[in-house]
């Protein structure tokens, strides 16, 4: 449904209010044009008489159509693709014109649908039988081309009046009550289909009656406009990094529900705590000033936020729920937001907390790289080293990458903190260098880099500005890089190690392993996960798996690194089975780079010991 104003109960609000205009009021049948894009329906035993309708229509310029053969479907179709105008034949074996209208004329929702009777017969009876039924209009067959296209412009106009009263508030434009209860039982209904998450915000503005009071409701409305317009800044506005909203669209739609209450429905967030960036948004444009006739005047604001599946699968439930969410959060003082759900709250401001920390410390280069060293296992010396990133708390505190990682993923923020990852270690590689401290250094590298990033230009940037080597790098990429889009991610990988730098499989065995996969990929290095090294020494299962993983990469001529060795044994049979090089505690834990200048000046030193152990 994408005509304006007509606004069928189950259209998709999010486009409607896209197209109002500066003021927010859906012009009527001012632009016929818009009338083009409504969906009419055919329903007819007859396909011929169909196409024939449907061309003439599109030679009137109607684009959107319809056509149902079989009657016995028309009211379930209908009920799915909700038309804006129903073209309904009369003489229809099984179910008739007469059986369909009649059963449409009793469902709450179609009460309203245009529906335009296509009859061959001329005697009155029949069209007072479809009038009393509940018939919009009708035409005869052989229709005449003029006579439809005009009949019906006129009766979508009238619909697009009758919706502008029926749907909309008259002082915003946006969509009113009913329109939203009718929206959130259809985003309801899609969630549970697509598994998506819902929410529902509930906002009541405090400080209306005083400025109605004091400035009259003239300026009253105007400033209701004006809260409107802000709260559609709000859902509108969409920033590539934190985006809740799935595949693009906007975040939700406004919708005036009384005097001093709107509601925002976001119809599909990946995680409902992400309305809580909603309602931050709303309550940050709501604390500027209204103009009240030249006098500046503040409101107030309360939100509440429900949410599907977590607070209920009713719409009208999560609407009580979002009502007395908001209640709530003015008994806690008001000018905030609360969860009606209380775990959600908890656990959506603390993310929303780290997540506000965490571009902080981006900002603030509160980001750092430990370095832990990788070894030879035949001589014991330190070949690489692996950079793994670190968040500084304060003098003491360092936060692992596994309390922050998921979330850059998740909220986008890996892109940037991986491409500081990559340049930061060049410069560091550089600087060993610079004191004759040569080291090979691999850095993991998150899927999202690839398909959200220009990696290649990243890593060629960072090695064109240090000078390095590309030789000295190595990209730890993990399998689940492959679980799609394999020939993209490919043709990356090749772009990559066409610059010299070398790929490796991180944490091998603990995704979507497939080893036969190995031999399509350009990959140099295989890192088998610290799992299964952890039990080399009890699980003879474990030390088959480990041993077939070395030999067959080896066949492939990749080179073998064992991570998380922690004890001598563990390097032992790491020894014997031919693995290249391992990693892990045993031999040093991941330190920053100034306490890696020593191990590296010591080369021959550790040399010595590490054969000593094995
Ligand atoms: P990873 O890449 O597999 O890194 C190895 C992890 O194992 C490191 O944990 C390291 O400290 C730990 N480890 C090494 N040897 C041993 C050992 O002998 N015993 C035990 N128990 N652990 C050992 P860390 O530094 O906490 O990193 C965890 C994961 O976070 C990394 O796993 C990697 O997936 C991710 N990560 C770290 N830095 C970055 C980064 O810059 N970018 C991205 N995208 N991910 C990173
Ligand atoms: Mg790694
Ligand atoms: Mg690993």
């Amino acid at each position: 449904m994408a005509i304006e104003p007509i606004v069928q109960t189950t259209s998709d609000v999010l486009n409607k209010c896209d197209q109002a205009d500066s003021n927010g009021f859906y012009k009527l049948g001012q632009e016929f044009e818009q009338h083009k894009d409504a969906t009419i329906m055919m329903v007819d035993d007859e396909p011929l008489t169909m196409e024939v309708v449907k061309m003439l229509l599109e030679d009137a310029g109607y684009r959107n159509f319809i056509l149902v053969e079989d009657s016995t479907q028309a009211v379930i179709k209908i009920q799915e693709q909700r038309p804006d105008l129903l073209l309904l034949d009369v003489m229809m074996p099984e179910v008739s014109g007469f059986d369909i209208l009649r059963e449409l004329r009793g469902l709450e929702d179609f009460t309203h649908l245009p529906i335009v009777i296509l009859t061959s017969s001329s005697d009155s009876d029949t069209k007072l039988e479809a009038l009393d039924l509940g018939a919009t209009d009708f035409l005869s067959k052989p229709v005449d081309p003029s006579e439809l296209a005009l009949r019906l412009r006129n009766t979508l106009v009238i619909k697009a009046y009758q919706d502008q009263l029926a749907y909309y508030d008259g002082v915003t434009g946006l969509p009113n009550k009913t329109l939203f209860l009718d929206q959130v039982d259809w985003a309801l209904q899609r969630a549970q289909r697509q598994n998506n998450q819902l929410a529902v915000l509930h906002l009541e503005v405090g400080g209306i009656k005083r400025i109605i009071d004091t400035f009259g409701p003239n300026i009253g409305d105007q400033v209701i406009r004006d809260v409107g317009q802000r709260l559609q800044s709000c859902v509108r506005m969409t920033d590539n990094v934190s985006q809740g909203g799935l595949g693009g669209e906007p975040w939700g739609s406004v919708f005036r529900l009384g005097s001093n209450e709107f509601s925002i429905l976001c119809p599909s967030v990946r995680h409902a705590s992400y309305a809580a960036v909603v309602a931050s948004r709303i309550l940050d444009v709501m604390k500027s000033p209204f103009d009240a006739d030249g006098t500046e005047v503040y409101l107030t604001s309360n939100i509440g936020i429900t949410s599907f599946p977590d607070d209920g699968d009713v719409s009208t439930d999560l609407v009580k729920h979002a009502v007395n969410a908001a209640a709530h959060a003015n008994t806690k003082g008001g000018d905030r937001f609360e969860f009606y759900s209380s775990k959600l709250s908890v656990s959506s401001l603390n993310r929303m907390r780290m997540e506000a920390d965490l571009r902080h410390a981006i900002e603030n280069h509160k980001l750092e790289l430990y370095y832990q060293p990788q070894n030879c296992l035949a001589s014991g010396v330190i070949t690489g080293l692996e950079a793994l990133i670190r968040w500084r708390i304060d003098d003491d505190t360092m936060r692992p990458p596994g309390e922050f990682i998921p979330l850059a993923e998740e909220t986008g923020l890996i892109v940037p903190i991986g491409s500081w990852v990559i340049e930061e270690a060049c410069r560091q590689i550089a600087t060993w260098q610079k004191k004759g401290l040569s080291i090979h250094v691999s850095m993991n590298v998150s899927a999202k880099q690839f398909t959200d990033s220009d990696l290649v230009n990243v890593v060629n940037k960072a090695l064109k500005k240090s000078s390095i080597d590309p030789t000295d790098l190595t990209l730890e990429v993990t399998e689940s890089l492959f679980a799609k889009n394999t020939d993209r991610i490919v043709a990356v990988l090749e772009k990559l190690r066409n610059l010299g730098v070398k790929i490796a499989i991180d944490d091998f065995g603990t995704g979507y392993s497939s080893l036969s996969y190995l031999k399509h990929l350009p990959v140099d290095e295989l890192k088998i996960d610290r799992s299964f090294i952890m039990d080399i020494k009890k699980s003879r299962k474990d030390r088959a798996l480990v041993k077939a993983t070395i030999f067959l990469a080896h066949e492939f001529g990749l080179k073998v690194v064992a991570e998380g060795v922690e004890e001598q044994e563990q390097l032992e049979f790491l020894n014997k089975v031919k693995c290249d090089v391992y990693q892990g505690f045993y031999f040093a834990r991941p330190a920053p780079a100034e306490e890696i200048d020593s191990l590296l000046e010591n080369r021959s030193d550790c040399e010595s010991d590490a054969k000593k152990i094995v």
